[in-house]
């Protein structure tokens, strides 16, 4: 049955990362700079002490493998929610916030996509550009995906003006997808003035404001300031939806662990939007896995082992930045006559090198 199946394209990231591993070339850089996920200086994956520290505990309290409900561990979501709205969060004080633990970033965003396409949405805007797994995804889920201009390569800046041009053209009602932090991957964020300029054109138009935060704290060392947009648009009145990934800022990549949440309007409707979640995820993959919803939840429970989290996050994003202030002085004293200051406005762990579309991680430079 399989005879006429044809080879399909390997993964853009994922299938660099298989021809990096198969290049016996002895001038090869000597650490995949293609994969996204932190190295330390000798290039090796790290894991958090805090990380460790909780995996410790969790493994002497001799827990169960029993499945998890198909919304996941309800004290993980409860927390991972806290963590990204803050604490004093009115949906969340008022109970009108749906949300289900996810399989990471990529999980979230696909359900929600799902979602969206079984209640009458036919096209998403993404930006341009945008992480390149979005398209799929939103694809995948029966979404026809539409760009909405972001990046103005010559400037190697926002392209604020064009984004709010094409955001006041999206039909009524539409939904947008905006990185809340660390945009990848130009590693561009709008300014809280210019969030807000979006929050309110979002509100002229009726948008349904999707939030893709996949870097909270790891994007500039302070988790609140990197959850501020989302934060705005809450207390602008916006029943947001939101996708977390907790792969980079807890650097658990493979235990595929992250949030979906949405405000609604009222403890009730809230209530509904979870069931029909939970509709979806039953079939897909019933039900979410359970260690690294433990470690978070160690984690993010208790106040001491909070502020380590935060501790070394803040550790990791320095880092960046100072790689990325070192990779600014080398060119610049190479002699290069074109300005390398996007490299220090950027954030995150990306910065687009140059004013076409080749782009670098700053992991290891
Ligand atoms: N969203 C954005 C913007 C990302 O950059 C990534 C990963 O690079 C993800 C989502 C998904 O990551 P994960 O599925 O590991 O949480």
């Amino acid at each position: 049955p399989w005879k006429d199946f044809p080879m399909a394209p390997p993964d853009p990231i994922i299938g660099l990362t298989e021809a990096y591993l198969k290049d016996d070339s002895p001038d090869k850089v000597c650490v995949n700079v293609g994969v996204g996920a932190y190295r330390c200086d000798q290039g090796m994956p790290f894991v958090l002490p805090v990380v460790r520290e909780a995996e410790n505990e969790i493994n002497l309290e001799e827990l169960d493998h029993e499945y998890s409900g198909i919304a996941g561990c309800p004290n993980f979501v409860n927390l991972a929610l806290r963590f990204v709205y803050g604490e004093d969060s009115v949906p969340l004080k008022e109970k009108r916030v749906a949300g289900v633990q996810t399989l990471s970033g990529t999980g979230g965003l696909r359900v929600f996509g799902e979602v969206l396409h079984q209640f009458g949405h036919t096209h998403i805007y993404v930006p341009n550009p945008t992480w390149g797994n979005h398209i799929p995804i939103f694809t995948n889920a029966g979404l026809e995906v539409r760009k909405y201009r972001y990046y103005d390569n010559e400037k190697c800046s926002l392209d604020f003006d064009h984004l709010i041009e094409d955001m006041k053209n999206m039909p009524e009602g539409s939904c947008i997808l905006l990185h809340a932090c660390a945009h990848n991957p130009t590693g561009m964020d709008p300014t809280m003035e210019q969030w807000k300029e979006i929050s309110h054109v979002a509100k002229e138009k009726n948008l349904l404001c999707f939030f893709d935060c996949a870097y909270q704290g790891f994007a500039s060392g302070d988790a609140r300031k990197d959850a501020a947009a989302v934060r705005m648009f809450v207390e602008d009145g916006h029943n947001i939806a939101l996708v977390q990934s907790f792969s980079k800022n807890f650097g658990l990549y493979g235990q595929r662990i992250g949030a979906l949440s949405i405000v609604a309007d009222s403890p009730e409707e809230a209530q509904r939007v979870l069931s029909q979640l939970k509709v979806h995820i039953r079939p897909s993959y019933s039900n979410p896995p359970r260690h690294g919803a433990r470690i978070v939840a160690k984690v993010l429970a208790s106040e001491q082992k909070t502020q380590e989290f935060v501790e070394q996050c803040m550790g990791m994003a320095k880092r960046i930045d100072a790689m990325r202030s070192r990779l600014r002085t080398k060119l610049e004293e190479l002699g290069s006559s074109r300005s390398w200051e996007h490299i220090t406005k950027q954030i995150g762990v990306r910065t687009m090198t140059w004013h076409f579309h080749f782009f670098s991680r700053l992991y290891f430079l």
